[in-house]
């Protein structure tokens, strides 16, 4: 994995982009630097966030003088587009989201039934971590979202959903990996928690991650949002050999990471597991990662994903009885165990299929 601190996944876009700042920081600008009154930062989220505006001529209870300044000194509202939206036979929609330097991300949305969607948002272009079975992670890292470009996957998303519908869940499951781009994760959680901003509580945002155990203990710390963790094997040695990251953070610390994120009364984490095929999906297996999470039993709920193929490697999808039977091992033991639902597999939408294909 390259060091965050590397210049080259930097994102060269400006970030003076509205949608990525707090009430604060904008209180900050607008008070502090142009002298402004402190109620313009409510009428700017209200712009941003509730109107859903995207340009700042649109403001028009603002002073021209005002909107002129800040669009001089290189403020924008947002600064993606929507490319290419794909739908599935199931419902599941996919964006194309288009950067302005030229390159796109991709969001899912996924019905939950009841007009109720839960959009995937991903946290960088591509991804540093090269797990073996994810085709976003065979495409390498380009570089870091900034925090707005995470925002503004949310503001577009909310016209491509149904009429009437409503996104009501964010999970960091997109391309990237959250944690490996921490800062501007954590302060896109700004706009997206503030109840004038996007207004999305703590509970309904979820981060997953493969295991930064440095950084899961800083987001417990500073965002305690729900937490996912890939964990997708029940030896080290299976472990290294799909993930990478696990010669840095092995399973053992994975697991003592969770024990102390601080959870909510009655809240679990999500352990992520995704069935590979005569890989690590044997009752073998099932009975070695209860073994692996018994101290967290009360803490987590098993969330098993059967592998969603692409070109490349040579895993094999296993079959609904193999799936069962593995869930039924750790139910067993006492797990919560859910096997996820498959979603927009006809659009390479599931989890795990994210990335521009080349062209045919
Ligand atoms: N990097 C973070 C966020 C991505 S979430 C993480 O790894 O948690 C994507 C989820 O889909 C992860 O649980 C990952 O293990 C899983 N996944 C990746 N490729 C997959 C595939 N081809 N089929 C099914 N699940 C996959």
């Amino acid at each position: 994995m390259s060091t965050p601190a590397r210049a080259s996944i930097r994102p060269e876009v400006p970030t003076r982009n509205l949608t990525e700042m707090d009430r604060e920081a904008l209180r900050a600008l607008l008070c502090d630097e142009l002298g402004e009154p402190a109620y313009r930062v409510k009428q700017i989220y209200r712009h941003v966030f509730q109107r859903g505006v995207r340009s700042i001529d649109e403001m028009t209870d603002l002073s021209k003088a005002l909107r002129a300044r800040l669009v001089e000194a290189g403020y924008t509202v947002g600064r993606v587009s929507v490319g290419d939206v794909r739908e599935s036979i199931d419902g599941t929609r996919k964006l194309a989201v288009r950067l302005q330097d030229g390159g796109a991300v991709e969001t899912v949305l996924i019905p939950m039934g009841e007009g109720r969607f839960s959009q995937c948002l991903s946290s960088q272009l591509g991804c540093a971590l090269d797990c073996d079975f994810c085709y976003t992670g065979k495409l390498g890292l380009s570089r870091h979202l900034t925090a707005g470009e995470i925002v503004d996957q949310v503001l577009v998303a909310r016209n491509a959903v149904p009429e009437g519908a409503r996104v009501t869940h964010l999970v960091f499951m997109g391309m990237g990996e959250p944690l490996h781009n921490f800062e501007a994760v954590v302060k896109s959680l700004g706009p997206i928690c503030d109840p004038e901003g996007l207004g999305y509580s703590h509970r309904k945002v979820t981060v997953s991650t493969v295991g930064l155990v440095p950084q899961i203990d800083r987001l417990g710390a500073e965002a305690p949002v729900n937490l996912a963790v890939s964990l997708n094997a029940s030896s080290d040695e299976v472990r290294n050999q799909i993930m990478p990251i696990n010669k840095r953070y092995p399973i053992a610390e994975v697991v003592a990471a969770l024990a102390r994120y601080p959870l909510p009364p009655r809240r679990k984490m999500t352990v992520e597991y995704v069935l590979l095929g005569g890989t690590n999906d044997s009752e073998q297996d099932a009975e070695r990662l209860g073994r692996q999470l018994r101290r967290l039993r009360r803490r987590i709920r098993i969330n098993l994903i059967p592998w969603n193929p692409f070109a490349g490697p040579s895993y094999a999808r296993p079959d609904e009885a193999r799936v069962r039977t593995f869930q039924r091992a750790l139910t067993e033991q006492g797990y919560t165990v859910t096997v996820r639902t498959t979603k927009g597999l006809d659009i390479d939408a599931a989890c795990g299929q994210l990335g521009e294909r080349p062209e045919a």
